[in-house]
């Protein structure tokens, strides 16, 4: 039986994590905003516990932590589920609305492993799970801000795994594709509010016409995700990358393929540019 700390764990993916680990026998915290708004059927379990945490008050992160730690002792697995979007051209998007969105995306991610690394490195054992995104290995147009979030989570994580194998502490970072979840509903995400009608017609508006009809109707499912993450996370090794979804599966190829035919004919001048006395 091991400990899991999960992060927005009040619905949807995180939601379903806890779900999940608790089938497995797991103890599981759920750290959510509003600890009352998780559904009771999880909230109740023996094994379950409800903690208050919104993850950019950084003054709360490690009475919460503390909160968990005295309950059951460790933290050995760490979910970063917390996350929201924001959609819009970058031209659109204010200084205040991408930097509120990295408070949440980066900085909430930062802060909650910091607080739980020390345990993590006492005990010489310890797992970390970063969900990021399909969007956090390609960009997409009207999808900038949330792109680079996801892009930092993915760089996060393939540098604490090389940071941390020494104290015996594996990261990976969860890439899902689109997810059945209330996340384009206005509670999650954020349109911008000085919108350019010079984007109308245009790729990055086609992504906001996209998210206003595709809510409730993307493909993955996150109870079957959720048990996916569940099963490797319990596996013997961490991957570096997890794509979930075929949609995550498709992009990785398209994107894979794509800079290895960009490249080719670049290679040798690419290698040329070392001095001459080195080379
Ligand atoms: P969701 O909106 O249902 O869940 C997000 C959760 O994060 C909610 O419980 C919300 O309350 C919580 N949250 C937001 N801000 C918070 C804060 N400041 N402190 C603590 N909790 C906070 O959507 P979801 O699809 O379940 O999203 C879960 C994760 O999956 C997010 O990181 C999201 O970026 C990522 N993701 C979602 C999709 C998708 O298509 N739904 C795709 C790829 C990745």
């Amino acid at each position: 039986m091991s400990v899991w700390m999960i992060t927005g764990a009040a619905r949807g993916l995180g939601l379903e994590i806890a779900r999940a680990a608790l089938a497995g026998g797991e103890q599981v915290a759920l750290a959510a905003r509003r600890p009352e708004s998780i559904p009771e059927d999880v909230r109740n379990q023996e094994n379950a516990l409800a903690v208050r945490l919104d993850v950019t008050d950084a003054t709360r992160i490690a009475p919460a932590v503390a909160e968990i730690t005295n309950r059951f002792g460790s933290i050995d697995v760490l979910v970063n589920n917390a996350g929201r979007g924001l959609l819009g051209a970058l031209e659109e998007i204010t200084d205040a609305e991408a930097r509120s969105l990295f408070d949440v995306n980066v900085f909430g991610l930062i802060n909650t492993t910091r607080a739980v690394l020390p345990s993590m490195r006492n005990a010489g054992a310890g797992r970390l799970v970063h969900i990021g995104s399909r969007s956090g290995f390609e960009g997409e147009p009207g999808v900038s801000m949330y792109s680079a979030s996801k892009f930092a989570v993915a760089g996060i994580s393939e540098a604490l795994a090389a940071e941390l194998e020494t104290f015996g502490i594996q990261s990976m970072v969860v890439e899902p594709g689109v997810i059945r979840t209330d996340f384009l509903d206005a509670s999650s995400v954020q349109l911008p509010a000085g919108r350019i009608a010079a984007y109308d017609g245009t790729p990055a508006h086609a992504t906001l016409d996209w998210a206003g009809e595709a809510n409730h109707t993307q493909l993955g499912d996150p109870v079957k995700m959720a048990e996916f993450i569940y099963r490797v996370v319990s596996g013997p090794r961490l991957p570096l990358h997890l794509p979930v979804g075929q949609d995550a599966l498709d992009r990785r190829t398209v994107m894979t393929d794509r800079l290895a035919r960009e490249l080719a004919p670049l290679l040798e001048a690419s290698a040329a540019t070392a001095h001459a006395e080195i080379a």
